[in-house]
């Protein structure tokens, strides 16, 4: 993979065609370190967020050797690519196949379930394994966060115990996970969830070896900035203390979008403008699906090969490549007002459910991908302003017309 000092560098040094996935390694090493230092715990990475192999490659090199993966081809990748890594295979319904190959073929241990037909095809298929260790996926609450992961998985409060103590005749190793939903703006919804987690195991009175608090931790989008990510962890330290469980219980987690968010961009061509609608070579069916679908608000610049950029900006709509009409990215995104046909469009922080989520839908698949040493966006991981308040009454009203739409589920 060539590397340009940044996407300006590249745009004028040749034409353009396709569009060009920007990777950072270094954002992605960054946080993948910065997760290893400073979670009290395992950190496994959520592979659907980016399964991308350069990812999972920095990631490894950067000394992460745990992964949340859902399905054999996942399974097969993390195999190649992160050698001594060990793999939980957390998707609450699997098939039988994937269950047999995943711990005949593949060693994998972990298993996660939320029910007890499923806890019986884990047995089956396992040949009644004393070696594995089950974790029980529990409901909670998502409302701190813009996406919820609620609608699909997770063992309802009341049925909870009795299935916590079921599960724990037949396990090695029990444990309890579940997901506070993805770009978790509330330090304090890992707090509620491990306390009614806590709970919940007191009232099976079972001992447990793992507690999950799984994934949701958030990224930098414009309007939409988090509190740092040190007040995560401390919230999640803070109550693994106040838990009533066994003091030698693991304490894990499973980082998708925050690993990878900023370590991806695009850097997308206007083919035709028509007044404030850009007609780009990238949309709803390439990079852009939560552009499009969940109206996220992901950062823009424009990098122009020739000629100067005017100082007047004006807001735009884009419409992506296909002839499909939901292929529409309403933004509206702010960009000088000047902008023409042959302008590249750098799209930012698309490294979380970006990539992972393109198709190559009425042939517009292609892309280039080269490596960048920029990063013109806030970091997680470095210091960050503090939150300004128009950015929060941003956030507050995002959320509020999030959830009068229907929700998107698809992250399970
Ligand atoms: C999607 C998913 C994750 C990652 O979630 P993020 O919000 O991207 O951190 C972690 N665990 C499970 C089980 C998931 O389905």
């Amino acid at each position: 993979m060539h590397t340009y000092h940044t996407p300006l560098d590249l745009v004028r040094s040749r034409h353009v065609e396709s569009p060009v996935v920007c990777v950072r390694p270094d954002r992605v090493a960054e946080a993948g370190r910065w997760f290893q230092d400073n979670f009290p715990g395992e950190v496994l990475y959520a592979v659907k967020a980016n399964p991308a192999p350069w990812i999972l490659q920095a990631l490894h090199k950067a000394g992460t050797r745990f992964f949340d993966v859902a399905s054999i081809p996942e399974i097969q990748l993390v195999a190649e690519h992160c050698p001594d890594s060990r793999m939980a295979f957390l998707h609450p319904v699997k098939s039988r196949e994937s269950i047999r190959r995943a711990y005949y073929e593949f060693g994998v241990r972990i298993f996660a379930l939320d029910c007890e037909a499923e806890l019986a095809k884990i047995l089956e298929e396992t040949n009644h394994a004393s070696d594995i260790t089950l974790i029980v996926r529990l409901a909670v609450s998502n409302d701190g966060a813009m996406f919820s992961l609620a609608g699909k998985f997770g063992v309802p409060a009341y049925e909870a115990a009795e299935r916590i103590r079921k599960v724990r005749a037949h396990a090695e190793e029990l444990g309890v996970s579940f997901h506070v939903g993805s770009q978790c703006m509330q330090p304090s919804a890992y707090r509620s969830a491990m306390l009614e987690a806590s709970r919940l195991i007191v009232q099976a009175g079972v001992t447990v070896d793992i507690v999950d608090v799984g994934g949701g931790f958030p990224s930098i989008y414009p309007g939409m900035t988090p509190p740092h990510m040190d007040d995560y962890i401390t919230a999640i330290e803070d109550a693994f203390e106040e838990m009533m469980v066994l003091e030698n219980a693991d304490l894990w987690c499973e980082p998708g979008r925050a690993l990878v968010a900023e370590a991806e961009s695009v850097l997308t061509r206007v083919e035709l403008r028509k007044g404030d609608a850009l007609y780009l070579n990238d949309g709803a069916y390439g990079r852009l699906f939560d552009a499009a679908h969940a109206k996220w608000p992901f950062p823009v610049r424009l990098h122009r090969p020739r000629g100067e950029i005017g100082e007047h900006t004006a807001s735009f709509r884009f419409f992506g490549p296909t002839c499909d009409s939901l292929d529409a990215i309403p933004g509206p995104f702010e960009l000088p007002a000047d902008i023409r046909e042959g302008d590249v469009i750098e799209i930012g922080m698309l490294g979380a459910y970006g990539t992972a989520l393109a198709t190559d839908f009425n042939g517009f698949g292609a892309i280039e991908r080269v490596a960048v040493e920029d990063m013109p966006w806030p970091s997680m991981f470095e210091a960050q302003p503090d939150l300004a308040e128009d950015d929060e009454a941003k956030v507050i009203n995002f959320a509020r017309a999030r959830r009068r739409r229907p929700r998107l589920r698809r992250r399970a």
